[in-house]
Order: C-alpha cells, then structure tokens, then sequence
C-alpha cells in the first residue's frame, strides 16, 4: 500500500506560495506526483516476487549506494523528517558522522556536477529497522527507481535502474527546474546535486 503523506506536500506548497507572495506562477506536484510513475514500477516489481524481501540492503550501504539529491528531493525529505519529529540532533549527529566517515563533502566542485561519486552507508538504513524506514513518496528519486529484477538472487546481482522511468518522471514534471532554482534561493543554497547526507545537513544551518 502507498502512503500519502499529505502534510508534508501541503507544507511544501504553502512554504512556496508564502515565498512568492500572492500570486505564485505555478502549482508545483505534490511528492506522490512527482514520483508516481517510478512508485508504481517498484510496486510492479515487487508484487512478481522481484522485491527487496530477502536482502541485506546491499544497495543502500557503502557497497553501492552514491545517491545524490537535488534542493527539490531535500526539501520534500526535510518536511517528512520535521513533521515526524526525526530532524532532530540525533539525526544531525549521524549525518555529520557520515559526511566525515565517507568525505562527502570533498570533491564536490561548484555544486552542479561531482567529478567523484563517493560511495557511503546511509544514514537511515538499518537504524530504526532492517532497510529503509523513509516512505516511498518522500525517498530520493535514484532509490525508488533501483530495483531488483530476480525473484530468487537478492544481494544486488540482478538490480539496477531503468533510465527510462526516470527519463520518464522527468518529462512528467516539467516545473522541477524552476522549483529547483526557486528553492536554492530561499533556502540560499548553493548546490544543484549534492550526496543526500551533505543537503540535509544545510539544512540545519
Ligand atoms: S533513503 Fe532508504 S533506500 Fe535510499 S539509500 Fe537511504 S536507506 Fe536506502
Ligand atoms: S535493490 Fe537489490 S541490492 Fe537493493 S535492497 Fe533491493 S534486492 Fe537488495
């Protein structure tokens, strides 16, 4: 079953439309629209047995995981996070322990390309529960769209992304690239793309 999560949308908006003043040009998607068609790939998946069920999570550990977020991913994360009292110092601890562990905020360059994709465990894997307690509407795009093709090899053998979907959700959304410079001025961020850890953590400043 898909959760919604309804507030963390509407915060976005109202958040948006606060920062443009009366007459906002565009209603950006909520989080469940802008992934819908990779949230309903995933769900395909795992309902022909091709799910993550069985795995250690080999894709979200420093084995395989370098996923990266734009401003619009990390804010929708952040208003989840807030909105469940999770954005809290615990959580800033394991972000500051992960960017220095792994040195994700070196090589960064000016913020719209990495040169080097560094790989680390992520934060919210395995701490609250085995696998990743962030629901499906608020994960960063790369992980939903990773998905294993195998009923039975479960370690990452037969996972990998299908650059169409993604293709896809891109066209759906026409507005992202404008939300995405709309947002880098309000919240005076200076990154296009940057490892999931080192955007949340700005957002503690
Ligand atoms: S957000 Fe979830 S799925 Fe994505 S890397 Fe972290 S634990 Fe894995
Ligand atoms: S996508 Fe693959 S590696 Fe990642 S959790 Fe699922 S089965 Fe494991």
């Amino acid at each position: 079953m898909i959760l919604i999560n309804y507030t963390a949308s509407i915060q976005l908006l109202s958040t948006l439309i606060d920062y443009r003043g009366s007459e906002p040009y565009f209603a950006p998607m909520t989080p469940f629209e802008r992934r819908k068609n990779i949230i309903l790939r995933n769900e395909e998946l795992e309902s022909s047995g091709m799910g993550c069920k069985g795995c250690s999570g080999t894709c979200c550990t420093y084995e395989a995981n370098s996923m990266m977020v734009t401003p619009v991913e990390a804010v929708e994360l952040v208003e989840y996070l807030k909105h469940n009292n999770l954005f809290n110092d615990e959580l800033k601890a394991r972000l500051t322990e992960t960017v220095s562990k792994y040195r994700l905020d070196q090589g960064l360059g000016n913020g719209k390309r990495s040169f080097i994709r560094r790989t680390y465990t992520c934060p919210f894997f395995g701490h609250s529960e085995l696998g990743c307690p962030i629901p499906r509407e608020v994960k960063p795009y790369g992980c939903i769209a990773f998905n294993s093709h195998h009923v039975e090899l479960k370690a990452g053998e037969h996972c990998y992304s299908e650059k169409e979907i993604l293709e896809e959700r891109e066209k759906n959304d026409l507005d992202e690239q404008k939300l995405n410079e709309e947002l880098k001025k309000k919240y005076s961020l200076w990154w296009d793309k940057v490892p999931m850890p080192v955007a949340l953590l700005d957002f503690f400043r």
